[in-house]
Parts: C-alpha cells; structure tokens; sequence
C-alpha cells in the first residue's frame, strides 16, 4: 500500500495525485496532506489561506483559521471520501497554496494583496479553494473571479445577509456583498443565500432561503430550490461558517441562534452536484472560540466535500455501497 513511502507528504509527495499513510497525529500538516507548492502547472485546484480577520464586527480570531482548518483536515486524508466513495485525488490534482501574505499594520494593502494572491491562481488557470479568515476575503477574490469569468452566480451559506450598505470603503464582513453587486462583480438574478436569520429591510435582488424555511422545507426542497435559481452558468460557493448552528460551529466571530445542523449544511453541499463551480471558500472560522476543534472539524469537512464535487465534474464517479 505505501510503497515503503510514510508520512508528511506536504513537502515530500511529489506527484499530484494519490496519497500514503500519515500519523493523523503527527506529521507536517497542510490541507488534506496535499503538498505545499506556488507550482500550478496540471493543478486543478489551488487550496489557499487567507489569514485576515480585520474586518469583523464582534469577536476577532478568524486570523487563525486556515491553521486550524488545515489541523481539523487530518482525518479526512486518511480513507475514500464518505459517501463519495472514491479517492477524490485520483482524479482531482490538489496543492495547498499555503497563505497569502498580509500586512496587517498597512490595511490599505489588504484588498489589493488578496486579490494579486488569488490572481496568481485563477490566471494559471487552477479553481482556488479559499479557507478564511473574515469573509470580508471574498470581496478581493470576486473580484478575481469576475475579471476571469465576468459577473457569476453566488451561492452563499450564511446566518447573515452581509449585504447592508457601506460607503464603498469600510472594511466590513457584513457589507461586501451588497457591494459586490453594485461594481457588477455577481450575477445576483442567479444568486442565492441559504440559511439567513438576521433582518435586511431589502433583499437586494438575491433569493433568500432563510434558516427556518430550509427547516421547514428540508434539504431536498432546498437543492431544488438552489438549482432552479443558479441554473447552468458558474458559480461561486461561499460558505460562511456561521450558517451552522453556534452548537455546531461555536468557533466564529458573529454566532447567531437558530441555524443549520452540520448534517444538513453537508448534505447540501453534497447535492450540489452538476453546478459549474469555478471558486469556493469556507470563511469565519475562529479557534479561540472553538470548542473541541467542533467549527474547524465542520469546515475542513464541507471544504472536503466542495472538492469532491470538483472531482466529480472532472469525472470522479461515486461508488455505489456494496
Ligand atoms: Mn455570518
Ligand atoms: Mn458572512
């Protein structure tokens, strides 16, 4: 099975593709053991932090969840994808980008150094998979995506709108969507926010599934749902970690009561098989306020699953149990 080759295949695996056994407890750490590399040459996708928390609006710590997301990612490395049933990597070819490099002591460089990072991905033609940090990220990166792309649909998992009004300049994790929408860089006829409890007074065009509809419809109505607005175009997948319940993800910066357990997040993002996804981030992951790695476990796992959906568009094709 391993070919005498043992452990930290972050910097000693030199193919894209398979995998070897790691100690899930030791080791070099990186997302799902995917080695570290800048190289895109025959990369897929790009896995890439983004350790940036300057914009949030109630408690810090978001900083520190690429690192966290990376360490819950362990396990997930171990065996074929759950209920996938395949390697997601036999098909896929995954790096772990590492970071992009933020000045926190010059805020004004921020916007224009995410965008420059996630730049280098898009340009070499790879799909980045952003682990947050505030999901203020997300502006810079739609940015990206749009001047690749043009304007895409948003799918948005969030226990918050974040599209209340700003001046165009704040450096606000509850506004960049709104804003998105004004510079032209979303489709929002096609866009889509999935698991709202907080109040706007306009929904801005978008399509709003709040929390308690998806409770009272369930997941297979909300797939629908989901499908029917963001129909064939591209999509980009932003998954603000605070649409689960605070008991399932007690680890972010803003918590709000009434949200999605982490079995139906997952399912969700397991049915959205067959969109067009060109970017996906899991954002707002906060370790001092975690509890038993619990918020970190649940992003690592969603951030998993959007990957098996990458693979599954490249020809990954599910194992039926037997
Ligand atoms: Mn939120
Ligand atoms: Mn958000």
């Amino acid at each position: 099975m391993s070919d005498g080759k043992l452990g930290d295949q972050a910097f000693r695996n030199q193919s894209l593709h398979g995998r070897w056994p790691e100690m899930t407890y030791g080791g070099a750490l990186s997302f799902l053991r995917r080695r570290y590399s800048r190289d895109l040459d025959g990369v897929d996708v790009a896995v890439t932090g983004i350790p940036y928390d300057g914009a949030v609006t109630f408690r810090p710590g978001a900083r520190l969840g690429p690192r966290a997301i990376r360490a819950a990612s362990v396990q997930l490395a171990e065996l074929k994808a759950f209920p996938f049933g395949f390697d997601p990597f036999e098909t896929l070819a995954v790096v772990d980008y590492g970071d992009c490099f933020i000045d926190p002591h010059h805020p004004e460089t921020v916007v224009e150094a995410i965008a420059a990072h996630i730049d280098g991905i898009v340009a070499a033609g790879a799909i980045p998979l952003t682990l947050g940090g505030d999901h203020f990220a997300t502006y810079p990166v739609l940015r990206v995506i749009a001047r690749h792309h043009g304007p895409v649909a948003l799918l948005h998992f969030d226990a918050h709108c974040d599209t209340w009004s700003d001046d165009g300049n704040r450096f606000d994790h509850g506004s960049m969507f709104l804003r998105a929408k004004n510079e032209g860089l979303i489709d929002v006829g096609r866009s889509c926010q999935v698991g709202i409890r907080t109040h706007n007074d306009s929904d801005h065009g978008f399509a709003v599934l709040t929390a308690p509809w998806v409770h009272a419809q369930g997941i297979d109505k909300t797939l629908a749902a989901i499908k029917a607005r963001i129909g064939a175009g591209k999509v980009y997948v932003t998954f603000d970690i605070d649409c689960l319940d605070p008991a399932y993800a007690p680890g972010t910066g803003t918590p709000v009561p009434g949200g999605l357990t982490s079995a139906c997040a997952l399912e969700l993002v397991r049915g959205l098989v067959g969109l067009d996804l060109v970017g996906a981030d899991v954002m707002e992951v906060s370790p001092p306020f975690d509890v038993a790695e619990i918020t970190a476990l649940s992003a690592a796992t969603i951030a998993h699953d959007l990957l098996c959906l990458m693979a599954m568009a490249k020809g990954a094709v599910p194992a039926t149990p037997g």
